[in-house]
């Protein structure tokens, strides 16, 4: 057989071998389009070099095999691996049959807090959905009366992808809860018809872009609410939230102030600051020594957004607020370090398991 044919079979062994190493379903290199072309090569050789070709062809047919069925047999003598098992698998617990018992875990605080969140406001008329982890433009910005080209865009150091929408415009990991206030209006519009108003909260993981200390993360939980209905007034929604941090921080005598602030999806819009619980008004290093600190932004939903949903601004008003769970919580156990909650460090956990005596014991 000459040269150029050696080197052409050596070629292709070379590349399936590397397939091989690297395939999931190695019997499929078998059936390779490159092994199929070397076979249907012999018809056309000259009767001379047919049978090397032939035998050469063979062999690495052969040695293909004796790997697969190695890998396979190999593959057979390995026991079930449960991934998922929580010790290492040399280790004595997984020569114990079955997994530790779920109860021997608990529920993450911001889980838990979460949760109580959404309970109070369910007592208040609210139900919960979830939001979502990628967005897209429109949602992000676009409905919530944000322009092409607003300037207040920049303010949320936002996350994007590579993929692009049908429109062209990278995806988006949600900086804030509100990309779902566009969909929950649009959603329950024709409630409102029946005199039914909009009163949704919106639990979800938000990202942004920031430079991670004490007090910044770039992956944080917000919870948005909603509320639309007919004679809606801001002082609804200041009530709303007074009688919900009430009730999260269990203290009848918490204070509230409101603040002029700017967002583009509320007009008017403000900042809340509470009472601090934690020096009673005295002032601390927790609050700056004012005596307040500020939690949530809210506001009246913009004529602009309600209309962009299908709602007519001009019969029906509503209000929404964003609240970062971290600060709420951090503020309830006086947390000092917002970046404790996603450490994974036991000993911080541990203080918020409801099973003390769990993986302690
Ligand atoms: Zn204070």
């Amino acid at each position: 057989m000459n040269q150029e044919l050696n080197q052409e079979v050596a070629t292709v062994r070379e590349h399936l071998m590397q397939q091989l190493e690297t395939a999931i379903d190695k019997a499929a290199v078998l059936r390779s389009p490159e092994l199929k072309a070397l076979y249907s090569r012999i018809a056309q050789l000259p009767q001379a070099d047919r049978a090397a070709f032939g035998n050469a062809l063979n062999q690495l047919k052969a040695d293909l095999m004796r790997i697969i069925n190695t890998h396979q047999d190999l593959a057979q003598a390995l026991p079930d691996l449960d991934v998922t098992a929580p010790f290492a698998l040399n280790s004595e617990a997984a020569k114990r049959a079955g997994l530790l018992s779920a109860d021997l875990g608990s529920s993450h605080p911001l889980m838990s807090e979460l949760e109580l969140i959404c309970d109070i406001f369910a007592t208040m008329g609210f139900s919960a959905v979830e939001s979502r982890e990628i967005d897209d433009d429109w949602h992000m910005f676009g409905a919530l009366n944000f322009p092409e080209g607003h300037p207040a865009r920049d303010d949320y150091d936002t996350f994007m992808t590579e993929q692009t929408d049908e429109k062209g415009k990278p995806l988006i990991a949600p900086a804030h809860t509100s990309t779902m206030q566009h969909r929950v209006l649009k959603h329950y519009a024709a409630d409102l018809e029946s005199n039914k108003p909009i009163a949704v909260v919106i639990p979800g993981r938000t990202f942004r872009n920031e430079d991670v200390d004490a007090r910044h993360e770039h992956t944080f939980y917000q919870v948005e609410g909603v509320y639309v209905a007919k004679g809606v007034n801001i002082g609804n929604l200041i009530a709303t939230l007074k009688v919900f941090l009430q009730r999260y921080y269990n203290n009848d005598e918490l204070k509230v102030k409101t603040q002029p602030f700017y967002f583009p999806f509320t007009e008017p819009s403000l900042e809340f600051a509470l009472s601090c619980p934690f020096c009673k008004m005295q002032g601390c290093s927790i609050c700056s020594y004012s005596g307040w600190i500020e939690l949530l932004g809210c506001g009246m939903i913009h004529p602009n957004v309600l209309s962009a949903a299908g709602i007519d601004p001009n019969s029906y008003q509503g209000f929404a607020w964003g609240v970062g769970v971290e600060r709420l919580v951090m503020m309830k156990y006086g947390i000092e370090d917002v970046r404790h909650f996603e450490s994974g460090r036991l000993a911080f956990l541990r203080q918020f398991s409801a099973s003390k005596d769990g993986l302690n014991s």
